[in-house]
């Protein structure tokens, strides 16, 4: 245990509350990105978002002025449909935005009216999308049989809106849980398996890493209980409440603006060692 040496190897960055909000950019995500890509320091940028695919964030991301590829962005769809080419056969459901399909190219599709047949039943972000004959018919599918596996592209709860706090993903998994009688299967934050992943692609050991995110459960208490650095920063999501939950960040920083300094900061304090 040499003090001193700095054992900080690598970043995992949530998007949404933290790179950006609604429409803009948060203030400084740009430099500091580009500061840790000038450092040569390993990043890769996770998120829960499953309303549409790579593509298109790294689009949104492009008219910010961030020059974030596809690549650089781990999401659950991506894990998801990885995990069914190598563990279902048969046909699946999805129930994600026309756009976000597109990550599951090469799998066979259960037909949007179908009510039984599935292998497996996806859960990703429908949004205003979701209705009564829609959540039932993701029912209807869970309770046919064989019972197929229920999939949650992530457990986020809720995020945050130009119109307020809204509705996530965890909710409507939980209803078809309660209903169902089953348990999903987690591939998105914060399950292990999805951190793990991003840490593979990095190369890095948990104890090397941070997470900086403005979900004090998904993003902050889900990779501190992994062993990496949780960093809570205060835009998107994040309500001062947040701290009183037991989750204990490694950092509470005002924006991802102040990240570089505070890397520094602990670098030059010796504060990483292996
Ligand atoms: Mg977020």
């Amino acid at each position: 245990m040499q003090k001193g040496t700095n054992a900080m190897k690598a970043v995992l960055f949530d998007l949404d509350g933290v790179i950006y909000e609604g429409n803009r950019a948060i203030s400084g995500a740009a430099e500091a990105i580009d500061w840790f890509r000038s450092q040569g320091i390993p990043h890769l940028f996770v998120t829960n978002t499953s309303s549409r695919p790579r593509s298109a964030l790294a689009e949104k991301l492009a008219r910010f002025g961030l020059q974030i590829p596809p690549q650089s962005i781990l999401a659950p769809p991506v894990v998801a449909a990885r995990w069914l080419k190598k563990n279902i056969k048969g046909q699946v459901a999805l129930f994600v935005p026309e756009t976000t399909r597109q990550e599951f190219t090469g799998l066979p599709l259960l037909p949007g009216n179908a009510e039984s047949g599935a292998a497996a039943v996806v859960i990703g972000y429908l949004g205003k999308g979701w209705d009564f004959a829609t959540l039932n018919r993701a029912f209807r599918l869970l309770m046919a049989e064989p019972r197929p596996q229920l999939i949650a592209l992530g457990m986020s709860r809720y995020w945050q809106t130009a119109e307020g706090l809204t509705l996530d993903v965890a909710p409507f998994v939980v209803a078809l849980e309660n209903a169902s009688g089953l348990q999903a299967l987690v591939l998105g934050k914060p399950a292990a398996p999805f951190f793990e992943a991003a840490l593979e692609q990095l190369g890095a050991k948990p104890s090397a890493a941070c997470m900086v995110g403005d979900d004090i459960q998904v993003d902050i208490g889900a990779a501190q209980t992994l062993g990496l650095r949780g960093i809570l920063v205060r835009t998107g999501k994040y309500r001062p409440t947040d701290l009183e939950q037991g989750i204990e960040p490694a950092a509470v920083l005002d924006s991802v603006a102040d990240l570089p300094a505070w890397w520094q900061k602990q670098q030059a304090a010796g504060e990483w060692s292996d």
